[in-house]
């Protein structure tokens, strides 16, 4: 554990990690949807090592076995494979909800299954949450906001979505996963968080996952052009998965009923971005022999993002702790020892 209480771990090692023993009355029944995912997998560790007992449910459409293997046949633990899309019936304290594919790429493949997950998923989760009593988070986005009018982004700002084009089964899908989760607190009583994550990288993104952080990040380790999708001036804001996971925990912890954006204030154009992981695999590796190359715009993308986050300071004491930079070189590391472009 680091001094600012974020946890680093390899993967792999051959017994668990050692768990805190908490005293009964502390001990919390915390379902992870999306369990074995980017996030969920960093979530899972960090609720594990605190000593709570997870039950991580996933039908592994992007996450994987291998992200939470490392939990496997320990007493707190239990992995589920089953789809959000149909109800189930656990006991449990707090739902993290986060079941759902976050890649454009992988999103936009099968379009109506992402909003079957938007709705009857989050539908779903939040009747079990009223079944249990359970606390429930959503992780909502930023792409709710869509194509922004109002830079940085607070979360009183509406938003500015096409409901028709192809980012459309995503954002929308998350948007009625916000009204449902709202609806259910004012009708049914049901306690709820909601969590608009901004982009958000680091070891487990998967090779295939098709973001702009993964596919740098491999273009510059095999020495391919880094494809900079459009003029390369959109921006984005990126935080490292350790931050996200303290806010999201600490968002669950919280009295704050309201939306609250996790993200930082550190924003980057996509060229500069590009220009920054060619220079810091350069250094890491010792050679990198890419180029920036300028392909077709995506329609609909986004043109800036940039979280307003006093809402997370103020109410949970959240600020990011890690720098791009320092987040990227853990990330380089990881895709450097996972075999680039295989299976994982
Ligand atoms: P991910 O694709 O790695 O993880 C999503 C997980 O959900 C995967 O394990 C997948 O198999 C599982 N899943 C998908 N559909 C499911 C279904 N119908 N039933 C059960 N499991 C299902 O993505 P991630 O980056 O870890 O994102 C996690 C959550 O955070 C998502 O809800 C995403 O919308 C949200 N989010 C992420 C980012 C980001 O930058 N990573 C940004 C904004 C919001
Ligand atoms: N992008 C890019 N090249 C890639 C992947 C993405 O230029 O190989 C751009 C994309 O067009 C967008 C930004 O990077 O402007 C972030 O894309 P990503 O898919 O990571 O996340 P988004 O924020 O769009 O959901």
């Amino acid at each position: 554990q680091r001094e600012d209480g974020t946890i680093t771990y390899t993967p792999g090692a051959n017994a668990y990690p050692p768990v805190r023993l908490l005293n009964p009355i502390e001990k919390q029944r915390i379902l992870v949807t999306g369990g074995a995912g980017f996030v969920g997998s960093h979530l899972v560790d960090r609720l594990m090592l605190m000593g709570h007992n997870v039950i991580c449910l996933d039908n592994f459409f992007t996450g994987s076995k291998s992200n939470v293997a490392h939990w496997i046949g320990h007493p707190n633990f239990e992995l589920i494979r089953h789809d959000v899309v149909d109800p189930i019936l656990v006991e449990v304290d707090q739902i993290y909800h986060l079941a759902c594919p976050a890649s454009p790429v992988h999103y936009q493949s099968n379009p109506v299954k992402t909003l079957k997950t938007g709705f009857f998923g989050t539908y779903n989760m939040l009747g079990l949450a009223k079944r249990v009593k359970a606390r429930f988070l959503l992780s909502s986005t930023s792409e709710i906001y869509g194509d922004p009018e109002e830079h940085p982004q607070k979360e009183s700002y509406w938003g500015h979505v096409n409901c028709t084009g192809p980012r459309a089964c995503y954002d929308e899908g998350k948007r009625v996963a916000e009204t449902l989760a709202y609806s259910y607190q004012r009708q049914e009583g049901v306690d709820v968080r909601v969590a608009r994550i901004f982009n958000t990288f680091g070891p487990r993104m998967n090779w295939n996952d098709g973001r702009v952080v993964s596919n740098f990040i491999l273009q510059a380790l095999k020495s391919e052009d880094l494809t900079v999708y459009g003029d390369g001036k959109s921006t984005r804001s990126f935080q490292y998965v350790h931050d996200l996971v303290d806010g999201l925990m600490k968002l669950m912890n919280s009295n704050c009923d309201e939306p609250v954006n996790i993200g930082t204030q550190e924003e980057f154009t996509i060229d500069q971005f590009a220009q920054m992981v060619i220079d810091l695999v350069a250094e890491e590796t010792g050679f990198c022999g890419s180029q920036v190359v300028h392909m077709a715009a995506l329609e609909d993308d986004p043109q800036k993002r940039k979280p307003d986050t006093t809402r997370a300071k103020e109410r949970l004491d959240w600020e990011p702790q890690w720098k791009v930079i320092d987040g990227l070189r853990e990330t380089v590391k990881y895709f450097k020892t996972t075999q680039v472009g295989s299976e994982i």
